[in-house]
């Protein structure tokens, strides 16, 4: 069996574009761009718990960094660098050739360095840390909505849960419902360039990792208010809008998590520029809401009528 130090090498070891010194010494030396902040997050995956042991490594490569480029582009940070930390039940070639393949992909598509981290034997857990920059006093944070902000959401809510919801065989999807929904779930798209170009427009941000109204409640308890939304205004995929009128497939869209969308809110000055970052990304962004004074998320119907989210069993979000 290859030494630890031989693995590193052969799989986690590639050239670095804007590092002093990466992997291979104590520590790596990073020089920030003077005049910017850095932004530090770190996720961990764990098997079995937020992925199955089974998973194809090379989507899971993708999706443990992808995760963590999503916190960066909540925060309008520019991702800059990032250690891996594996626990392996063994040294399984396959698997870390997949896996680094995965996650060397998408790092190189949003320039990001690997400059450390640490393998270990035990149960499968992929840690992650990521390091980007932000012009200084300029991050994009969950403290800042004001009442009278527009509530936004990029791209398509649920389709992630959707696609775990047929996995777990609590829904049965079509093959081309599963085919549409599935990247969603394994290869989800961190909205990096959205949160850069919403420096300075919006008024606070938040990717959506646990679901709509969880992570909306977060910007609402972070801000000290309340907010409207308008549910036949959520962005939906054609799978899952066909499948609204079924309990299970509101709470995809409400509730279901790993979305990986961004949630903001701007002032409605702002909506024609919001409006054209979204042509310019061809990326949708939708506005679902508003901010109100107060506390509390109130869901509203097509007739404006409050929608019992209790009777959904979303009771601990109210
Ligand atoms: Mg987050």
């Amino acid at each position: 069996m290859p030494s630890e130090f031989d693995l590193i090498r052969r799989y986690f070891t590639r050239p670095t574009r804007h590092t002093l010194l990466g992997v291979g010494d104590d520590a790596a030396l990073l020089r920030p761009t003077p005049g910017m902040e850095l932004a530090v997050s770190t996720d961990m995956l764990v098997a079995g718990k937020h992925f199955f042991p089974g998973d194809d490594p090379r989507k899971l490569g993708h999706k443990a960094l992808a995760v963590n480029l999503s916190d960066m582009a909540a925060m309008g940070a520019t991702p800059r660098w990032v250690t891996l930390s594996l626990a392996l039940p063994d040294a399984d070639e396959d698997w870390l050739k997949g896996f680094a393949e995965g996650f060397f992909e998408i790092a190189q598509t949003y320039s990001v360095d690997l400059i450390g981290g640490d393998t270990t034997c035990g149960p499968l857990n992929l840690c992650v840390q990521i390091m980007g920059e932000v012009p200084a006093g300029m991050a994009l944070r969950r403290s800042g909505a004001k009442p009278d902000d527009e509530i936004w959401v990029s791209g398509h809510l649920g389709d992630a849960a959707l696609a775990l919801a047929h996995l777990q065989r609590r829904i049965e999807l079509a093959p081309e419902a599963v085919a549409a929904c599935l990247p969603a779930l394994h290869t989800p798209v961190p909205r990096v360039a959205l949160g850069e170009a919403l420096v300075g427009i919006a008024h606070s941000a938040i990717d959506i990792s646990d679901g709509l109204l969880a992570d909306l409640s977060h910007i609402l308890e972070a801000s000290g208010v309340a907010a409207e939304v308008r549910f036949p205004a959520l962005p939906a995929s054609i799978f899952l809008v066909a499948r609204l009128h079924e309990e299970a497939a509101r709470t995809c869209l409400l509730a279901g998590g790993d979305d990986y969308e961004l949630c903001f809110t701007a002032p409605p000055s702002r909506h024609e520029e919001v409006m054209a970052i979204s042509r310019e990304l061809t990326l949708p962004l939708t506005a679902i809401g508003m901010i109100r004074s107060g506390t509390g998320l109130r869901l509203l119907d097509a007739a404006g009528q409050e929608m019992k989210t209790g009777a959904m069993g979303f009771d601990h979000f109210a």
